[in-house]
This record gives structure tokens, C-alpha cells and sequence, in this order.
């Protein structure tokens, strides 16, 4: 039996935070990119790479993203600067079957939105919270590994409403201290391509440390690989079997779809 091939994964964030605020950069020195990346790498499965926000094209050339499988977006503070036509090729590359993974504050990045069709917002608080993260879909490939509930030290508040439309699946709902809850983690899916949001992640704190939150990025890359390469058609097709002579008919289609 042909070995499976590794997974081609692209880990992107903006990689701002960490250049002008000493508290970030002191938890992820390389980048939270990098720091996906790094655990990411300890899986043999997985072909993993790395872009940011200010190289050319923001580092997701055309060429670069017909090679990848799966797609990671961390955003907070730049989601204006990301280029139209990347959230376009970004798109287009998900609808054909790459899976797409949007990490915490990505819900409100261009390429989500386009996706979800809504407004993504939701209600926040950067204070002294703990996270309790709820597995409510033990029988899910992204939560493997995963017991009934982790719970992580600190992190920023996302409450519902949460304006997504309604997932295929929702797999984590988070409790924070202050009383709130929030849908955080939901799959859909997108023409041939899956969407992940999960929501840790943010930048002051050492999420991305955590092993649960490792584990279920991790089951997320494998769940969302695509499958297929399936680009946009809209032709004008013969019919299969031969079809009774239509006697309105002059030859001519009057419709064009371009
Ligand atoms: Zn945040």
C-alpha cells in the first residue's frame, strides 16, 4: 500500500504583537506562527511551513497556495492591511478543498468573514478570566485526546452573541470566570473545503504552549486536509442521452454564464 503523503500545512499570522510589545515577544519570541509551527513539526504526518503579514504578497503566492492542504490564520491588529486579492485566492483555494483553521481573533479577518457571509462580531474583555473549555463532541476527530473539559489559567473573554451562522458542528464551548459563555470551536464546511474556528489564543498569554491546545490544533490539521482539488465550473453541457427535437428551439442558447 503507497505511503499516505504528508500533509502540506501553512501556519500564518501577522507577526506585529510580537515586534512592539516586549510581553509578547517575551512568550513567543520567533512569532506565534513559529511557535504553531514548532509543535506542529513533532508530527511526522505533517509538512509544515511558515508566512507573515509584511513579506511580498503577505507570503501566500498563488503557487504556494495550490501546495497547501491546510491553511492556519492568526490576526488581531492588521486585518485591514491583508490584500483583497489574497482573501480572493484564499478563498477560492478553500471552496476547491484546502481545509482552513481561524484562530482566536482571525474571527474578525477578511478571509473568515467572506467565508461565514456575516458580521463575525461578538462581546470581549481582556481581564483575569479562566477558560474552561467544554468538549461537547467526544466523538469528533478534532477532539481526540481531549476529556470532558481543560481549563486554561488565563485568557481574554469572548462572549455569545457570536454572529457566525449556525455551524455543521459544534465541537467546544468555552465558561469564562466572569459568567459568560461562548461557542468556541466550530466546524463548517465551505464548497469543497472545511473551516475550523477555535478560539484560544491570545497574544499576552502562553496558549499556544498549553498541550490541549497543541493537541486539538493538531487533530484540526488532520480533520481539515484536503481531499480534493476541485476548481469552479459553470459550463454548458450535452445531455448524456439522446433528447426529443424541441420544436421552439432555433439553435441558439440564450443564456451565457461567464
Ligand atoms: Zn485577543
Amino acid at each position: 500500500m503507497p505511503a499516505t503523503p504528508p500533509i502540506r500545512v501553512l501556519v500564518w499570522s501577522e507577526f506585529r504583537h510580537e515586534k512592539i510589545n516586549p510581553k509578547v515577544s517575551a512568550i513567543y519570541p520567533d512569532g506565534i506562527h513559529e511557535a504553531i509551527a514548532a509543535f506542529l513539526r513533532e508530527d511526522s504526518g505533517l509538512m509544515v511551513e511558515t508566512a507573515f503579514l509584511d513579506q511580498a504578497r503577505h507570503g501566500l503566492e498563488s503557487a504556494r497556495l495550490d501546495a497547501t492542504d491546510v491553511l492556519i490564520w492568526w490576526g488581531h491588529m492588521a486585518h485591514g492591511e491583508v490584500s483583497d486579492d489574497v482573501v480572493a485566492e484564499v478563498k477560492r483555494r478553500v471552496l476547491e478543498g484546502m481545509g482552513l483553521i481561524v484562530l482566536h481573533s482571525a474571527h474578525y479577518s477578511k478571509i473568515f468573514k467572506a467565508l461565514m457571509g456575516t458580521t463575525c462580531s461578538l462581546q470581549w474583555r481582556e481581564s483575569t478570566d479562566k477558560e474552561r473549555v467544554w468538549n461537547i463532541a467526544p466523538h469528533h476527530p478534532i477532539t481526540r485526546g481531549i476529556g470532558h473539559c481543560f481549563e486554561i489559567p488565563q485568557e481574554e473573554m469572548y462572549g455569545e452573541p457570536f454572529a457566525i451562522p449556525t455551524p455543521d458542528e459544534l465541537i467546544f464551548i468555552s465558561w469564562y470566570t466572569g459568567g459568560e459563555v461562548f461557542r468556541s470551536g466550530a466546524t463548517w464546511q465551505r464548497g469543497h473545503g472545511r473551516v475550523f474556528y477555535f478560539k484560544p489564543g491570545h497574544e499576552t498569554y502562553p496558549t499556544y504552549h498549553q498541550p490541549e491546545v497543541q493537541r486539538v490544533i493538531t487533530n484540526a490539521v488532520h480533520w481539515a486536509r484536503a481531499t480534493v482539488c476541485i476548481p469552479d465550473r459553470c459550463e454548458n453541457i450535452a445531455p448524456l442521452e439522446p433528447l426529443p427535437p424541441d420544436p421552439e428551439a432555433d439553435g441558439r442558447s440564450t443564456h451565457a454564464y461567464v
